[in-house]
């Protein structure tokens, strides 16, 4: 072994311990969402923030330094020699390392602190309908970001910093660009949509049995290719997905008698995610790179399910003879076209995770623009709810009658989730692009989904996306699977030509 293979290795059992401890506490937070009794949550706080202790201690270990400076690496291109895969390692550690170094261990303690308390008072204010007693602490929470943003990086612009968090190698310029462009065009699809005939929908608001939406939802899943026997099914307040090691990646879901759609889409959604993780190539289990790359392109493979294939013609006309089965009561004389286009159907409504996919872009544009001004101090938290219904009065042409519908209906923003909201459009965005290119190699999707070759459809993910976990940046995945930059054209394209079908001109 030389010296260069020798200084890897170290770096990647220091790795192995930090994924190791990372999957631990992911086993005791998925535990918590699912099936710790009440009583039990005071000690399981102590136990996460004890085993994060130890990934943190993990991640500052003087070692990695000594390693990286016998390999003269500093975050630029790595040893001679050295493949593709460690690269990759080196850039990802190295990065996190830095990070996590570079940071003071106040100002991390500081910002745990000032956003479980900030939480606490969004939710009491959001109840309340009172943004008055949230302001203080999102203009807290928007002093700590920046802090950390110039630390980690004094000379970048803070939200690029924080963007990158979530999709590394971003920048608020660009994405302000594309969701210009993106903007422009949901606006035309709107109102060619608005003057269409409205899908009936009724039957949708019937009850439906909570125990067959999860036979059903179980079926979808192993149709996808979800692998329950390296993963599992479970029930949460909110969906989520997560990885406790290599061949354990979990997915949960959430059901309501009255919103069948909802559970549905979720369990599917999730899958999606679950998809990706569980696709990871083997070379990279147990490693940092065994992960997606970023919140984008894994809201790609969500998305991609769920609404791509999941809200598709081909789709229902596969699965809906079985769905209508199970739910006869309500749906005996509904027919497959009727149901279609009732999934279908668009609406603007001002409750973001409501949105349908043509208008849930808009809400994700608005709260983009809307913190990076507060960000960069262009606009104040005192004027926010003012800006907010500006706002949706502008994009969606409707305004909500109260903060708690408005600008206090999201969690992230108390939390310090600030460049988070982006990823969600991204990858809807990114969705479309990938899909396009897979329709280049294996042709129209709808025909792969009609002829029961969706096999064929998860092993192009794999081969192009999953298998590469964090190998490749999002930009460069993106230019590698489709040739090109980030485009919203591709997804423009793919919602005019559905919903030119779904919405016929009245
Ligand atoms: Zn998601």
């Amino acid at each position: 072994m030389n010296d260069i293979t020798a200084a890897i290795a170290g770096l990647k059992e220091l790795d192995e311990t930090v994924t190791r401890l990372g999957h631990v506490a992911a086993l005791l937070e998925w535990d918590q969402e699912t099936y710790l009794p009440e009583k039990a949550i005071e000690e399981r706080s102590n136990q996460v923030a004890m085993i994060m202790g130890l990934h943190h201690e993990k991640v500052v270990d003087p070692s990695w330094e000594s390693l990286f400076v016998e390999l003269g690496y500093d975050g630029g291109g790595g040893p001679d020699g050295v493949d593709e895969i460690d690269n990759a390692f080196l850039r990802e550690s190295y990065k996190r390392w830095k990070k996590k170094a570079k940071v003071p261990k106040r100002l991390v303690e500081e910002m745990a602190r000032v956003t479980s308390i900030s939480q606490a008072a969004w939710a009491s204010a959001r109840k309340a309908d009172d943004f008055t007693a949230f302001a203080p602490h999102l203009r807290k929470v928007l002093d700590l970001e920046k802090e950390y943003a110039l630390i980690v990086n004094p000379d970048a612009d803070p939200y690029d910093t924080l963007l990158d968090e979530y999709e590394p190698g971003a920048k608020g310029d660009e994405i302000a660009d594309l969701f210009d462009g993106l903007a422009a065009g949901l606006d035309d699809l709107l109102r060619k949509i608005q003057s269409g005939n409205r899908p009936p929908s009724s039957f949708l608001e019937k009850p439906y049995s909570v125990a067959k939406q999860n036979e059903f939802g179980k079926i979808v899943q192993q149709y996808m290719g979800y692998d329950t026997h390296r993963g599992r099914l479970d029930l949460s307040t909110h969906p989520f997905t997560t990885t406790l090691g290599p061949d354990d990646v979990r997915v949960t879901t959430r059901y309501d008698e009255n919103l069948v759609l909802s559970g549905l889409f979720s369990n599917i959604h999730e899958a999606g995610h679950g998809l990706y993780e569980q696709g990871v190539g083997r070379s990279l289990r147990g490693t940092i790179l065994a992960d997606g790359t970023s919140l984008g392109i894994h809201e790609s493979q969500s998305r991609f399910w769920e609404n791509v294939v999941g809200r598709s013609r081909p789709f229902w006309n596969k699965w809906y003879p079985e769905f209508s089965r199970l739910f006869a009561e309500n749906l005996e004389t509904v027919d497959v076209g009727t149901f279609y286009r009732a999934v279908n159907q668009v609406r603007p409504s001002l409750i973001r995770v409501e949105a349908d996919e043509v208008t849930y872009s808009f809400h994700i544009i608005i709260r983009f623009r809307l913190e990076r001004a507060l960000l960069a101090g262009d606009l104040t938290v005192e004027d926010l709810p003012e800006a907010w219904r500006e706002s949706y009065r502008d994009l969606l042409g409707i305004t909500p009658s109260n903060d708690a519908d408005g600008c206090l209906q999201d969690v992230h923003w108390s939390v310090g989730l600030i460049g988070y909201f982006p990823t969600y459009a991204l990858g809807n965005l990114y969705a479309a692009q990938f899909t396009r290119a897979m329709e280049n190699e294996l042709g129209p999707l709808g025909d792969l989904v009609a002829d029961d070759r969706i096999g064929k459809v998860l092993g192009w993910l794999r081969k192009n996306i999953h298998s590469h976990g964090r190998v490749y940046l999002p930009g460069e995945l993106c230019r590698r699977v489709t040739g090109a930059e980030l485009d919203p054209g591709y997804f423009l394209d793919y919602l005019n030509a559905k919903y030119s079908e779904v919405y016929q001109p009245s």
